[in-house]
């Protein structure tokens, strides 16, 4: 890729000189040597595949003198030719100052303010440029700094509003692939952190000290392995060499931020791939603890696993609903199975012994991540139809097949058997049933795994007027 290196300015890009440009090196920080620029006829992205709400938002701070690029996974996606799910941007324009120019706008977060610009479904995520404040003591920093940033003993950012220039925000993101910005005026894409490079190598390079930056913010240690697993990257050896030692530091992140990054790395089309690097990397012993411990010991656990996470992905790849649900029933069914049988050799009634162990399983995790209850509910609900489904005759053998939620439960038993375990043709014996059943009348399909999706409407009750 044909590059011109410049010296790194705060104009807006429309402003900025055409290249052939200097080369021109600053001495910012070691993280970077160069910025580089590369122009239009160097690179593979088109304006085509850049959406429309995008383009507006940049053009339109611009046009108000701030500036305005396409930035982070957008930009990594498009250079190596894949359509991006979404599209952020990142501006000088404060979160105030954006949501003053955009109606459709509001500002969300406390720990990273950031600006969503809806336009219909699409939201458009803009950020203002981050500055860097943390090599500063924190008694050295200014009053009003230390009101925007916090930082806690172990070097975690609780809050983390500076502001800087664009040079500043490219050091203060995480991976080098995720630091390019594009500029839809002048169409060319400025690399501060050697993103190109690491593109070109397949490699996902952390940005600045790996140690410091994972202490930081720990959630990054999953993204490294979310974007290695996503675009098929190696981590490079200095980012990856921290990792296991410092995966304990999960456990200070908040419980449902947790979540939805679990959502990111189960539920985007590569679970599979994403499930064996949190093993490698020992990240899954912090997230999913007492799946972790039960793999050693639970024979078919593993198997079973990776067959929910390898279903998943076909799924996802056919364009088929998937629910978190699916994925956590298997995640947590070892431990649950395995503490099961403890109970029942206590006496315990099969049913009531699931029961209560699923009950202490899922009680223990919420405290790693703060699975909804719109979750647990179906995944215990696929559970106990596991034990359901072990009959094989009766009246309700055929209503059972109806029932909402035995599309999964009988998908999760062809799982267990396909993973080694031994059910004594259960599967098959459901597969046939079915088979024989009457097709569903049109509209009853049995499948609800998109309801967990939609937003639960609360039910009203009406208020009676109270006896005098
Ligand atoms: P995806 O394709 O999943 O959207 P993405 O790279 O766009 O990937 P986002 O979570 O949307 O990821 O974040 C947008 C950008 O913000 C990232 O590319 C990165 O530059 C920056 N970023 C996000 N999270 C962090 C973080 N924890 N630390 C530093 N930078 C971050
Ligand atoms: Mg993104």
């Amino acid at each position: 890729m044909g590059k011109t290196t410049f010296s790194p300015s705060s104009l807006p890009c429309d402003r900025l000189p055409s290249p052939p440009l200097e080369l021109t090196y600053r001495n910012m920080t070691s993280a970077i040597e160069a910025a580089t620029r590369i122009p239009r006829d160097s690179h593979p992205i088109s304006r085509t595949n850049i959406s429309d709400s995008a383009l507006k938002v940049m053009s339109r701070l611009r046009s108000q003198g701030y500036q305005g690029y396409l930035v982070g996974g957008a930009v990594r996606d498009l250079m190596l030719g894949n359509q991006p799910k979404d599209f952020d941007v990142a501006t000088d324009a404060t979160p105030e100052q954006v949501h003053e120019l955009f109606r459709n706008s509001r500002i969300i977060g406390r720990r990273f303010k950031i600006v969503h610009v809806r336009f219909g479904r699409e939201i458009i995520e803009v950020t203002t440029f981050r500055g860097h404040h943390d090599d500063v003591e924190p008694e050295e920093k200014p009053k009003e700094t230390q009101r925007q940033a916090r930082q806690a003993a172990s070097g975690m950012l609780l809050r983390d509003n500076v502001y800087g220039s664009l040079e500043d925000d490219a050091i203060r993101r995480d991976f080098s692939v995720n630091s390019l910005y594009y500029c839809s005026s002048d169409f060319s894409v400025f690399d501060y952190a050697q993103g190109v490079r690491d593109l070109e190598q397949r490699q996902i390079r952390i940005i600045g000290d790996p140690e410091k930056r994972y202490r930081e913010d720990p959630v990054r240690m999953l993204r490294a392995i979310r974007f290695a697993a996503k675009l098929d990257f190696d981590i490079e050896a200095d980012t990856a060499e921290p990792i296991a030692d410092l995966a304990y530091m999960l456990e200070a992140v908040p419980a449902a931020r947790l979540f939805d990054e679990m959502l990111k790395l189960f539920m985007a089309g590569y679970a599979l791939r994403t499930f064996t690097l949190l093993r490698e990397y020992q990240l899954l012993d912090h997230l999913f603890p007492a799946t972790a411990s039960a793999l050693d010991e639970t024979p078919y656990a593993l198997a079973l696993i990776e067959a929910a996470m390898r279903s998943t992905d076909e799924r996802i790849a056919a364009d088929k609903s998937v629910t978190p649900a699916f994925i956590l029933a298997a995640l947590l069914w070892p431990p649950t199975i395995q503490l099961m049988r403890q109970i029942e050799d206590t006496g315990a009634a099969p049913l009531a012994a699931l029961q209560e162990a699923a009950q202490t399983i899922v009680s223990e995790q919420i405290h790693h991540i703060a699975i909804p209850r719109r979750f647990t509910m179906p995944m215990k609900e696929i559970w106990e139809f596991q034990l359901r489904l072990l009959k094989r005759r009766g009246k309700q053998v055929n209503s059972m097949v109806a029932h909402r939620r035995f599309r999964a439960a009988y998908d999760f038993l062809l799982l267990r058997e396909a993973s080694g375990e031994d059910l004594d043709g259960l599967g098959k014996f459901w597969t046939e049933l079915q088979e024989k059943l009457p097709p569903a009348p049109p509209g009853g399909e049995a499948d609800d795994s998109s309801e967990e999706e939609a937003p639960r409407r609360r039910r009203r009750r009406r208020r009676r007027p109270r006896k005098q």
